[in-house]
Formats: structure tokens, sequence, C-alpha cells
């Protein structure tokens, strides 16, 4: 029997469920192997051994009773440090937070307890999620298991290496431009961004409010799709929380590989990795194995996502950020003078490089005289993008690009160049911008790095891209495979 780490969040359930193996062992386990791999990979900023236990105590004791087994019996789960626990520290991998105690805890972590997971611990990311490596963090870097010389993308990074690593075996991150789908991806794990407004965000720190979407990272799209039953659905708490139902993720696995999917070639032209690029063709000749039938898309306003995502998103960010003031929430400077210095002098301690930058840049596309040549123009051109995918979407059930044009990357190779940085994320923007959901799953190494697949589906079908998801992962092992560590 392969080493309780290894299994899945399903297996792991099912043995709970069983009275196999108790909550409680499998919590210790998990406890054990992070222990053992944190010094290495850095995942985590916070562990929460106690809570952990005391959840897979109360698990056990209810399946003694008798009682219904829930969703996620037993199982561990990581969480990103932006969504909220009450009474815990949520940093967003920023100073600025720094000693803050939400008072409430987020509905997908809440959903999750209340399904029966084990929170294990908080983990790192870019700071207030903006960045594609996790170098933003204000903490610590994070490595890619598979390389630790690498970056494990981000900014979802400490989640996304939580799960490669085999100390959780799910994980839950934030993507407002890639931020599950890209780390997915250079980790080698499996990453859902569900439709804007599937899943509830309160308890959500706001990076950018109309792109930001909760998910779930996993090694198996079967443990995606268990996942997301739990978390999605409408809350009362979130008004852009959408009230259709949501359709039971698992049952649609059983569905097969029948799809049209859509590859827009003019788009992939350019730019990708060679060895990204050939994993991407393997993948969609699994893809037809299964069932599929490969056609071609035009999405000809793609090529100015990037533009339009990093107006869109820091003109968002300017905004939600100005609640950092030193009033409220964790640090304040000492002894300002008067009250501009307060503010001035928390901002200026508090924030990282890249958060000044995105704060200075958001104000600037939205100030008068430069809001309708930037942030108006932005917000037409995401609704050609928008309008592109619909089209797109009506001629195809999926659309299929390699996730990220590189692979995992060295540290400190684009962290001196934010407009390198910011090209990383070409494949994943444009679905925030478009609201739609978007699947990334391991299709393969190149030079010894992983690559992945990404699958775009119109609004509110999750179901198609998980089917197709497992579908692709019956036919392959990648995402079996463990990083050596
Ligand atoms: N890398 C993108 C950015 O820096 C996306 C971040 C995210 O999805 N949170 O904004």
């Amino acid at each position: 029997m392969s080493a309780l780490h290894e299994l899945s969040a399903s297996e792991i359930r099912r043995k709970v469920v069983a009275r196999e193996v108790s909550a409680e062992e499998v919590a210790r386990v998990h406890l054990a192997r992070l222990k053992a791999v944190e010094p290495k990979v850095d995942a985590y900023l916070l562990v929460l051994e106690d809570r952990a236990l005391e959840r897979a105590r109360a698990v056990d004791r209810a399946l003694a009773q008798g009682r219904p087994a829930p969703p996620l019996a037993g199982v561990p789960v990581a969480i990103k440090d932006v969504l909220d626990i009450e009474g815990l520290p949520t940093t967003c991998g920023s100073r600025i937070l720094e000693g803050y105690p939400p008072p409430f805890t987020a509905t997908a972590v809440a959903r999750l307890e209340a399904a029966g997971a084990l929170v294990l611990g908080k983990t790192n990311m870019d700071e207030f999620a903006m960045g594609s490596s996790t170098e933003n963090s204000a903490y610590k870097k994070t490595k890619n298991p598979w390389d630790l010389t690498r970056v494990p993308g981000g900014s979802s990074g400490g989640s996304a290496a939580a799960v490669a690593a085999r100390t959780a075996p799910l994980a839950f991150g934030t993507d407002t431009g890639g931020s599950i789908r890209q780390p997915a991806a250079l980790c080698g794990v499996a990453g859902l961004k569900p439709t804007y407004g599937r899943v509830s965000r309160y308890g959500l720190v706001a990076f950018a409010s109309s792109l930001d979407q909760i998910g779930p990272f996993a090694r198996s799209v079967e443990d995606l799709a268990l996942a997301a039953s739990v978390v999605c659905g409408h809350d009362p708490l979130d008004s852009t929380s959408s009230s259709l139902p949501v359709p039971d993720f698992t049952a649609a696995l059983a569905e097969g590989g029948r799809a049209r999917i859509g590859v827009p070639w003019g788009f992939l032209k350019e730019g990708v990795d060679e060895g990204q690029m050939a994993r991407f063709r393997e993948a969609l000749s699994v893809l037809e194995k299964a069932g599929g039938r490969v056609v071609e898309v035009d999405l000809p306003h793609l090529p100015h996502a990037i533009a339009t995502y990093y107006i869109v998103a820091t003109a968002e960010a300017s905004s939600n950020l100005a609640r950092y003031d030193g009033v409220r929430y964790g640090l304040r400077a000492k002894d300002p003078a008067d009250l501009g210095r307060l503010y001035g002098e928390t901002r200026d301690r508090g924030f990282g490089p890249e958060v000044k930058r995105r704060i200075i840049l958001g104000t600037f596309v939205l100030s008068s005289g430069y809001y309708d040549a930037y942030y108006l123009r932005a917000q037409k051109v995401r609704t050609l993008i928008r309008r592109d995918f619909e089209r797109a979407l009506e001629a195809c059930d999926v659309v299929a690009t390699p996730t990220s044009p590189v692979p995992a990357f060295r540290f400190g190779e684009k962290a001196d160049d934010p407009l390198q940085m910011y090209l990383a994320d070409i494949f994943t923007v444009p679905a925030n911008l478009a609201g739609i959901p978007g699947l990334s799953i391991p299709c393969g190494f190149a030079a010894g790095l992983p690559a992945g697949l990404q699958l775009l589906a119109k609004p509110f079908d999750e179901e198609t891209l998980l089917r197709l998801g497992a579908a692709y992962q019956a036919e392959t092992d990648h995402h079996r495979q463990s990083p050596k560590l």
C-alpha cells in the first residue's frame, strides 16, 4: 500500500469513512511529511497542527457515532494565506497585515471544515496575490518541488508546492489572472479556476474584485471535482456569488472524452517554449484518443489580453488596497508627525515594490485625464475578449492552450523585469477577463520540468472541463509521478 501522504483526497476519504484509518492518523502522517519536507520547500507560512488534529478527532468521533460521512472526511487541505480564518493571522504575504487577526472565516474555508476537511496550514503567496513566482512574498521563497532552484509559479505558489510535495492532497488558492492554473502547471499538479461567481469571495482579501476567484489544487481531477462540489454555490454573504445550482461534478467525470477541442493556433505561433509546445501537442493527441476532435478557433483580441489585464487589475487593486492606511488592520508606522505621514510611512514600510508599482499604475489609469485613454479603453477590450470566447465556444466545447509559455524559471530570472514576469500570464489572464472557468492539468515533462495543459469552457461549464480532464488522466499517469525530495 502506498504511504498515506501519497493518496488522493478521494482515497483518503474512502479509507477514513471505511474506518480503515483514522482521520487523526491521516493528520499525523501529513504533519510529519510536512515537517520533513518544509525545510526544503517552504510552502507554508503557518502550520495549524493543533487545529488539524482537533478537527480530525472530531471527524473520527462523528463517524464512530454513526453520523453520515461528510464529503471530505479526514482530508488534509492547505489554504492560501489570503483567505481568512477567524482569529488566526492572514498576512496575504505582506508586512502590512502583520498581526491582523480577521474577525470572520472565509465561506470557502468554513464549507471545507464543515465537510470534514482538516486545515493543515496557510500557504505562502506573492504579496496580495500580485506575481507569477511567489518571489513577491514578504516572508520567504517557496521552492518548486521538482527543482528546488526554481520558482513554483504564483501567486498561489505555496498551495501548488504543498500539493506537489505531498504535504496535502488538496489545497486552495485564488486566481485573478492565472494564480491557480500557472503554479499548478509549474508544479506538475492540477488546478481549477471556477467561473467568476461560482465560489463565494466572502473572507477573501480582495486584489481585483471583478477577476478574483477561489479554486482548488489537487493531483487528480477527481479530487478537484470533489473539492469544487464542496465550495461552489451561492452565499448570501457575497452578492456576486451565483445562485445557479451546482451540479454533481463527480458524476460528470464518468461521461467520457467526447468534445470539440478548439485550439487558437494563430495565438500559439510565437514565444512558447519548445518543450511546453511539444507536450501540448501530445496532450491534444491523448484527448483525441479519448474521444475529442481538434478544431481551429480564432480569438483575435487575445494579443491585447496582457495589457488589458494589467490595466483592469491594477485599477481595482489601487482602490482595494486604499484601506491599508495604518488606522485599521495590522502594521502602523510609529510616531508619525501627522495623519498624512501615518498613511505614507505605514504604506512605505508595509508594502513591497510590486504592490507599490501596481498601486501607482492603477491610480494613474484611473486618474481624470487618463481614465478614458486607459481604463475605459481596457474595459472595452475586455468586452471584445469576452465576445471572442463566446463566439469560439459556440464552435467548440473547450479551448485548449498550454497553461504557461515557459516552464518553472530560476529564482531571480524574471524578478527584476516586471514586464517579463507579466508575459508569463499570457495564456491565463484571458479567462479571468472573460469570467470563464479554466483547468490546468499536468501533461508531462520537458527537460525534467512539468508542463501544463489548459482547458477553458463556457461560463458555469466546469463539468466539461472536469470530464475532459478526467478522460485525459484515465489515459496518462503524469499526475501520479512524485518529485524526489
Ligand atoms: N500573475 C498575475 C498577476 O500578477 C495573476 C495573479 C493572480 O492570479 N492572483 O497579477
